[in-house]
């Protein structure tokens, strides 16, 4: 197998991280993902698509978020808490920096539509934004089951001028999705561009997405060393579903001797509990049975509920230059209420696993007087609805 020369430099042939990654993908796919590759690779080096991907994501996205210390919980918790603020990035999230990267790709390869599977609806509603900012066609699939759950976002997805497709096969939620938006790909790659949303699937989308995220680690590590004193953080932290918040935050600090970890939900934890398989195009860490079939990932926080993880993460953990923990949806509670009382902030539901995790092994695995860097990958209005049954419901 081929190796990795660089942590998070450029994966090895076939989309390579290590064991993991690849493109597992029928025949009649290869093409699309071959001329997705080159086109990525073009645009990336071309100072035109970097240009406006930056001014876009400055005068329409709020970027640069700003690096916010936190003086009060790093005295509760006797470590120095910084927050990398994507929760202030428009539509609530670093999710944005990956669907205007690849809308802007989609036009420059002249494909007027996009699809995007989408399980809570946060990634259907943020492609669902870059599409009308670009004046694109979207489709957004989406498992029956989540449509009920997530009535509100499909109702923003509508409002935004998406098609909201129900998917009817399989458990109805997310990996399903993923299934059909592959299938509609295949059907209509001239015009269509797969938009899909985060750090997994079929070589190039891992390396693309990290890459269109790596702007999270980038401006951290510059900020941190301004107000370091030219140092970096002792410890970097972000949640991890598919991982792409945590892939672009890393990417920053790869090259320091800053220790990296990643915080799965308890109940979706695939890099601790995963085992090896191919699913969605990739090799990676996946949740499944001992007969091989994949297991559904449970957590309070729907954007952390998928069964695999991407494949740098888990080749990042073979190598040990980042490590993976969980956070139990107690535990998640705790740490939003004390983000909130404390800093006059509500964290969503997925990155207060990486708050809990802190909150967790503070005096423990990490020093008192260390320096941590927590990515906050998006703001919590969209989780105080439920936030309120599960405190009513006396789970925490
Ligand atoms: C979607 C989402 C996540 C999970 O996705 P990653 O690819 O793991 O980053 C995390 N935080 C927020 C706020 C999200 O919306």
């Amino acid at each position: 197998m081929t190796t990795v020369p660089v942590p998070m430099g450029r994966p090895g042939p076939d989309g390579r991280f290590g064991d993991f990654g690849g493109r597992f993908v029928p025949e009649s796919l290869v093409p699309a993902c071959m001329e997705l590759e080159q086109a990525f690779a073009e645009a990336w080096a071309d100072p035109a698509y970097r240009n406006r991907l930056d001014a876009i994501l400055r005068d329409y996205g709020g970027r640069p978020t700003p690096v916010t210390e936190c003086f009060r919980l790093s005295e509760r918790l006797g470590a120095r808490v910084l927050l990398k603020r994507e929760d202030l990035v428009h539509a609530g999230s670093h999710k944005l920096n990956n669907v205007i990267g690849q809308a802007l790709l989609a036009e420059r390869m002249g494909k007027r539509r996009m699809v995007a599977e989408t399980g809570a609806g946060q990634h259907g509603v943020a492609t669902a934004t870059a599409a009308a900012l670009l004046g694109l066609e979207c489709t957004v699939y989406m498992g029956e089951t989540d449509i009920e759950r997530q009535a509100l976002n499909v109702f923003r997805m509508e409002l935004l001028g998406a098609e909201v497709r129900p998917v009817r096969s399989g458990s109805r939620t997310l990996k399903d999705a993923v299934n059909e938006a592959l299938r509609d790909w295949v059907a209509t790659v001239d015009s269509t561009h797969y938009c899909l949303g985060s750090v997994m699937g079929p070589h190039p989308f891992p390396y693309m997405v990290r890459q269109l995220q790596r702007v999270v680690g980038d401006e951290a590590r510059e900020q941190c060393r301004a107000l370091l004193g030219g140092h970096d953080p002792d410890v970097v932290v972000a949640c991890v579903g598919g991982g792409s918040n945590a892939a672009g935050t890393f990417a920053g600090f790869s090259e320091t001797t800053a220790r990296l970890v990643g915080v799965e939900a308890a109940g979706g934890a695939a890099v601790t509990d995963g085992i090896p398989g191919v699913l969605h195009g990739m090799c990676s860490l996946l949740l499944q049975d001992e007969a091989g079939q994949i297991l559904e990932a449970e957590s309070i926080s729907a954007g952390l509920d998928y069964p695999g993880v991407g494949p740098e993460h888990a080749h990042l953990a073979a190598i040990g230059r980042a490590e993976y923990d969980r956070a139990t949806d107690e535990e998640v509670l705790a740490a939003f209420r004390l983000m909130a009382e404390t800093e006059g902030i509500l964290p969503a539901l997925e990155p207060a696993h990486a708050v809990a995790w802190l909150v967790r092994e503070a005096g423990r695995s990490v020093p008192s007087g260390a320096t941590v860097l927590v990515t906050l990958s998006g703001r919590g209005d969209k989780d105080v609805a439920q936030v309120r049954d599960l405190l009513a419901g006396g789970t925490a």
